[in-house]
């Protein structure tokens, strides 16, 4: 059992990182929906968010940071999208690392919670 998680891991790296590295969730990026504004961004979250069947409250906001998520001392999530970047697949591959409680820097995030991240914002995968 412990093969077969680490192989499916593995695969799912994989897969994400070729995709990362291709550059096919900027392409996805630049054909997917533009966010106009917060008020559209706050409306897109709730959608997607069901979609992903998150039933938390998210609270949103643009920055000219990169995009991120994080918790408030409260233990709110908060999702930041770099304006420049304000597309329906950022919000998404965000929403997928709250889904996944990603929140860290470590080693964990960059190869397992990042590329699935990347996947579900690409493809839609939500492995
Ligand atoms: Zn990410």
């Amino acid at each position: 059992m412990k093969t077969y998680r680490f192989l499916k891991d593995l695969i799912i790296s994989y897969a994400g990182w070729l995709t990362y590295f291709s550059y096919l969730d900027d392409l996805v990026m630049n054909f997917s929906e533009r966010i106009r504004d917060e008020e559209h961004l706050s409306e897109m979250c709730l959608e997607e968010s069901r979609r992903l069947g998150l039933r938390e409250l998210i609270l949103t906001r643009f920055t000219e940071d990169d995009s991120q998520v994080s918790l408030t001392k409260s233990g709110l999530c908060r999702v930041h999208i770099n304006y420049g970047q304000a597309h329906r697949s950022v919000l998404r591959h965000e929403l997928k690392h709250v889904k996944n409680r990603a929140f860290g820097s470590e080693f964990k995030y960059f190869f397992e919670e990042e590329p699935r991240a990347i996947l579900y914002e690409t493809f839609g995968l939500d492995l």
